[in-house]
């Protein structure tokens, strides 16, 4: 069974409360920060829930989920504090991590800051070294995620990820998390040519090494170094694309994670497209969400088809207008997806529907009339 599910929150009873979120959105798998991301405060283990939740996943089919290290983690680092606080907050994540029972800690590997990329390889690859040679009795992976190329950081290209890992002796417990909107950003067509990108990856890294894939569309195209998610099939990549990257038979297997932003008018009620997304890639549309609401996405081919409106060269146009006229954004910021939702709301036809239904629907649209057919 495919392994798909999204980021999760792991605030009040840990284990438990995530499991009950993904369970809701029919995650099969889902990624969890043990704390919040931008600190390194944390529960003690026994206060996170761990056999309970375990006991929840288990009755829900979930097996692998993953942990992800927080970002303030820098071993990439010239200074003496922040990279040793890098490594021990690694290794205390690390342990945490073998607690609840997790393979794979995704890790940004890091930013050189004020240096180059060589001082920034060395100084990782460094660092990694003395995390592992101090968390031999836990069985846990480190996950080196691909990344934007934003700022200094690194991992943006394929060879860097290559000659961190050459350069760690306990290089069996690194792995690789793909996340699909970084690789875009970083200059890697998946949208244009999957197999090639990843025949490369595999000459470089090794296809074999990659536990972990974030499932993320990106607001910015091919090489913008930019990193910006956005639900899946209203961003460069498109629904096809990803779809493609899902169900691709070298990354059979792998957990599959959305970490794609929360959307709605009114920043306090957004909410996810996790259980539309997870659905579509799926292909349990049907099971999850009922004839009604296949019927209403019908209505919506039939309505946005009436004006016209492609799906790809909608997207593409939206984002191209907002990237390269500083005037029409200016005039009209809105995303693609908030032009959709606006313009079918104007034909006053989905008025029974609430703004969150409505979003499943356009999350549903942007992966074609294929999903009438097949449900
Ligand atoms: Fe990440
Ligand atoms: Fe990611
Ligand atoms: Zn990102």
């Amino acid at each position: 069974m495919l392994k798909i599910g999204s980021h999760v929150s792991f605030s009040d009873k840990g284990l438990v409360t995530a499991a009950q979120e993904a369970i809701s959105y029919g995650s099969s798998s889902f990624m969890i920060y043990t704390g919040a991301p931008q600190n390194t405060r944390r529960k003690p283990i026994d206060s996170l829930y761990i056999e309970e939740g375990r006991a929840l996943m288990e009755s829900a089919g979930i097996g692998e989920i993953v942990v992800h290290a927080p970002y303030i983690i820098n071993l990439g680092s010239y200074k003496p504090d922040t990279f040793e606080l890098a490594v021990r907050f690694l290794q205390e994540e690390i342990r945490r991590t073998h607690a609840i029972g997790v393979r794979n800690i995704v890790l940004h590997p890091g930013a050189y800051t004020d240096k180059d990329a060589e001082f920034g390889i060395n100084r990782i690859a460094e660092g990694l070294n003395e995390v592992l040679s101090g968390v031999e009795e836990t069985d846990v992976n480190i996950a080196l995620e691909t990344m934007a190329g934003k700022g200094t950081e690194i991992g943006r290209s394929f060879e860097e990820i290559a000659q961190i890992m050459d350069k760690v002796s306990a290089n069996n417990r690194l792995t690789v998390c793909m996340d699909t909107c970084h690789m875009n950003d970083a200059g890697y067509d998946l949208a244009g040519d999957l197999d090639g990108v990843l025949e490369q990856f595999d000459r470089i890294v090794g296809l074999d090494k990659v536990a972990v894939v974030h499932v993320n569309d990106t607001k910015n195209p091919v090489g913008s170094g930019k990193d910006r998610h956005t639900p899946i099939g209203s961003g460069w990549l498109g629904y096809d694309a990803i779809q493609a990257i899902v169900h691709h038979e070298a990354l059979a297997g792998r957990p599959f994670i959305l970490e794609t932003p929360w959307i709605g008018k009114d920043a306090k009620k957004q909410r996810p497209m996790y259980d539309a997304e997870i659905a579509l890639l799926r292909g349990d549309g049907m099971e999850r969400f009922g004839e009604r609401f296949f019927d209403q996405l019908e209505r919506l081919h039939h309505f946005l088809g009436k004006q016209e409106i492609d799906r790809r060269t909608y997207v593409l146009s939206v984002w191209e207008t907002l990237k390269g006229d500083a005037k029409a954004r200016k005039a009209d910021p809105r995303e693609p997806l908030e032009r959709l939702y606006d313009l079918a709301r104007e034909g006053g036809e989905f008025a029974d529907l609430t703004e969150e239904e409505l979003n499943k629907l356009i999350t549903f649209w942007f992966a074609g009339k294929q999903v009438l057919v097949n449900a």
